[in-house]
């Protein structure tokens, strides 16, 4: 399978798919995950992440990277980063960054307006799009790659 569609009856739940997501990276020990995160302002994308950044052994806040568009969270063994690109006015700017060093190491990336580096981030291995319905959201994750797959195979 390399598509999976889900209803996500209110923010907890949200949550709690990110917590999954985070077991699953755990259980299949991937050495490196990339995911795009798509959706408008207040589609759960900063929630959803909140969940994965717990999940993977983070206790506290988890507050969105609007101005540094990076919020490094050195977990072990993984360094998880939580990107949004929202305000990135130029691709190039993640170069200068280092973004590179950042996808050398065992990391975790979630990244909020993947658009905006496009050029410069490297192929994503799954791609989640949230979509407003009320309280409710609709949550799609696409596999790009056999690391996606895998782990779509693993959603209950
Ligand atoms: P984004 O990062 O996509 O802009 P956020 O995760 O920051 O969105 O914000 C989502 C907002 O929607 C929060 O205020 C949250 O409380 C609210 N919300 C309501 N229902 C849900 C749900 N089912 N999943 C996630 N967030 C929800
Ligand atoms: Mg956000």
């Amino acid at each position: 399978m390399n598509e999976v569609t889900l209803a996500l009856a209110d923010e907890q739940a949200t949550v709690a798919m990110g917590k999954q997501l985070a077991d699953i990276t755990k259980q299949l020990n991937l050495d490196n995950l990339l995911v795009f995160l798509n959706g408008d302002l207040g589609a759960g994308k900063t929630t959803l992440t909140r969940g994965f950044v717990q999940g993977m052994g983070h206790n506290g806040n988890v507050k969105s990277p609007t101005y540094t568009l990076v919020e490094p969270y050195e977990l072990s063994p993984w360094h998880v980063y939580h990107f949004d690109l929202y305000r990135l006015s130029d691709p190039e700017e993640l170069e200068y960054m280092g973004i590179r060093d950042y996808f050398a190491q065992k990391s975790c990336s979630f990244i909020e307006w993947p658009e905006k580096g496009s050029g410069i981030l490297p192929q994503e291995d799954l791609i989640i799009n949230l979509q407003y319905n009320d309280t409710q959201r609709i949550i799609t994750l696409l596999a790009v790659t056999s690391r996606g797959e895998q782990i779509i195979n693993l959603i209950t």
